[in-house]
C-alpha cells in the first residue's frame, strides 16, 4: 500500500485538458480557442520582435549575472510596470506612495495581494472578507481567493446574457448591497471571458458605488492593450480611480501583451494613501513572498524593464501591441462577415462589439451536445460557445475548433 493509496484523483484544469486533447487531435483542421494566448495566421505564438532584439541585448551584456534578485524583485522593473499602469503623470506615483511587487504572473500578482488582503485588510476576523469576483470571470480568480483563505468569494452580476452586454443595473445593485470593505477584482480592461467592459461613464458610476460603500479596488490587468491597441487608453478605469483618491491593488499581467507567456512576469502595483503606508506595506508583503517563492525569476523582468525604461524599444513595444490588437480586430470581422455569409440564424454584431481576446458568442448549451468527453466539433455542423477567437481561420467547412464552455 503506497503512502499515497488515499490520494484522490483531482479533475484536470480545464483549459489545460483542452490544451492536450488538442494536441493529440491529429486532425489538420483544427483550431484551439481554448486558451487565451494571440496566435500568428500559422497557428503559433508570436514572438514579439522587440522580445527578440531585447533578449540579444541582454545576452551580449556581460555585467549581468545570475545573482539572486531582491525579495521584491528587480527596482526598475517594478518601478516601470507600475508606470504603465498609472500612467507617466501619475497624481499617485508623484506623490511617492505607489510600490509594487514583482510576482509571478497575473497569477502571482493576484495571489500576493490576496495573501496580503487576508492577513492585514480589515480587521481580525478578515477571512469572512467577501471578495467578489465577475460572473462570469476567469475560472482562477475564484481559486485563488479562497486557496488564500477567504471563506466568501461570491459572484458579482457582471454578463446579460439576453441583451449579450454588461448587467450594468445588476453590477450596480450587488456594489450598493456588498457588506462595507468588501473585495472586489474588477477587470481593468478586455473583460476574459466576455470581451465586454464598462464604458467611462459605467466606471464612473461603479468608483461612485465603490467610495460611498467603502469597498476594496483590485484591478486585474491581464490585458492591457488588447482592447484598443493603445495602452493608455486600455489603463483609463485604473488610472480613473486613482484620480479618485482610491488605495487600491492592481495585478499586471506581460504574459500577453508581451508574449512571455512562460517567463512569467508580472506585477503587484500598490496604491496608498501616503508614503508611509506603502513602507509598511511592503514590509509586509517581503515576509509574503519570502515563504511562497523567496525572490523572483530576474530574466522577463529584465527584458520588460529593458523595453519599458529605453525610448526606441518603448515605441517599438506599443507598436507590436497595436500589431496584435489590430490582427485580433481583423479576426472578428473576419469570423462575423463569414458566420453572415453561411446565412448563420441570430445576429452576430456582438461578435465585433465585443474587444479583446475573448468573445461570448451568446450560444448556450441547448445549442450544444451534450457529451463534453470531446470538445471537438465540426464548424458547419454547429457553432459552438466560442471562448476565445483569437485565431480563428475559417477555411471552409470541415474546421475543428476546440472551445471551452461556459456554464
Ligand atoms: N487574469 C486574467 C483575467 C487572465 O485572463 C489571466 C491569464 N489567462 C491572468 C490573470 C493570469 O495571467 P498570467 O498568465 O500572467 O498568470
Amino acid at each position: 500500500m503506497s503512502l499515497f493509496g488515499e490520494v484522490p484523483q483531482a479533475t484536470p484544469v480545464a483549459v489545460f485538458k483542452l490544451s492536450n486533447d488538442f494536441k493529440d487531435d491529429p486532425n489538420p483542421m483544427k483550431v484551439n480557442l481554448g486558451v487565451g494566448a494571440y496566435r500568428t495566421d500559422e497557428g503559433q505564438p508570436w514572438v514579439l520582435p522587440v522580445v527578440k532584439k531585447v533578449e540579444k541585448l541582454i545576452v551580449a551584456d556581460n555585467r549581468l549575472n545570475h545573482e539572486y534578485l531582491p525579495i521584491l524583485g528587480l527596482p526598475e522593473f517594478r518601478s516601470s510596470a507600475s508606470k504603465i499602469a498609472l500612467g507617466e503623470d501619475s497624481p499617485a506615483i508623484q506623490e511617492n506612495r505607489v510600490g509594487a511587487v514583482q510576482c509571478l504572473g497575473g497569477t502571482g500578482a493576484l495571489k500576493m495581494g490576496a495573501e496580503f488582503l487576508r492577513r492585514w485588510y480589515n480587521g481580525n476576523d478578515n477571512m469572512k472578507t467577501p471578495v467578489y469576483v465577475s460572473a462570469p470571470t476567469w475560472e482562477n480568480h475564484n481559486s485563488v481567493f479562497a486557496n488564500a483563505g477567504f471563506k466568501d468569494v461570491r459572484p458579482y452580476k457582471y454578463w446579460d446574457a439576453e441583451k449579450r452586454g454588461l448587467d450594468l443595473a445588476g453590477f450596480l445593485g450587488d456594489l450598493e448591497t456588498a457588506p462595507k470593505h468588501s473585495i472586489f477584482v474588477l477587470h481593468a480592461c478586455a473583460h476574459n471571458p466576455t470581451g465586454t467592459d464598462p464604458t467611462h461613464v459605467e466606471w464612473m458610476q461603479v468608483a461612485e458605488v465603490m467610495e460611498r460603500r467603502k469597498l476594496f479596488v483590485f484591478f486585474d490587468s491581464a490585458y492591457q492593450g488588447f482592447a484598443s491597441g493603445c495602452l493608455d487608453k486600455d489603463a483609463w478605469a485604473v488610472r480613473y480611480f486613482v484620480t479618485q483618491g482610491f488605495e487600491m491593488f492592481c495585478a499586471q499581467s506581460f504574459s500577453k501583451n508581451f508574449g512571455l507567456y512562460n517567463e512569467r512576469v508580472g506585477n503587484l502595483t500598490i496604491v496608498a494613501r501616503d508614503a508611509d503606508n506603502v513602507r509598511r506595506v511592503l514590509s509586509q508583503m517581503e515576509k509574503i513572498v519570502r515563504v511562497t517563492w523567496s525572490n523572483p525569476p530576474s530574466q522577463g523582468a529584465r527584458l520588460v524593464a529593458i523595453t519599458l525604461n529605453t525610448a526606441e524599444l518603448f515605441a517599438e513595444w506599443k507598436d507590436n501591441v497595436k500589431t496584435m490588437a489590430d490582427r485580433v480586430l481583423l479576426m472578428r470581422a473576419s469570423l462575423q462577415a463569414k458566420l453572415q455569409a453561411l446565412g448563420t440564424p441570430g445576429t452576430w454584431d456582438h461578435i465585433t462589439q465585443q474587444i479583446g481576446m475573448f468573445s461570448f458568442t451568446g450560444l448556450n448549451r441547448v445549442y450544444t451536445h451534450t457529451h463534453t468527453h470531446t470538445h471537438t466539433h465540426l464548424l458547419s455542423h454547429h457553432i459552438r460557445c466560442c471562448y476565445c477567437l483569437l485565431s480563428v481561420l475559417l477555411p471552409g467547412d470541415s474546421l475543428y475548433l476546440y472551445v471551452q464552455y461556459q456554464s
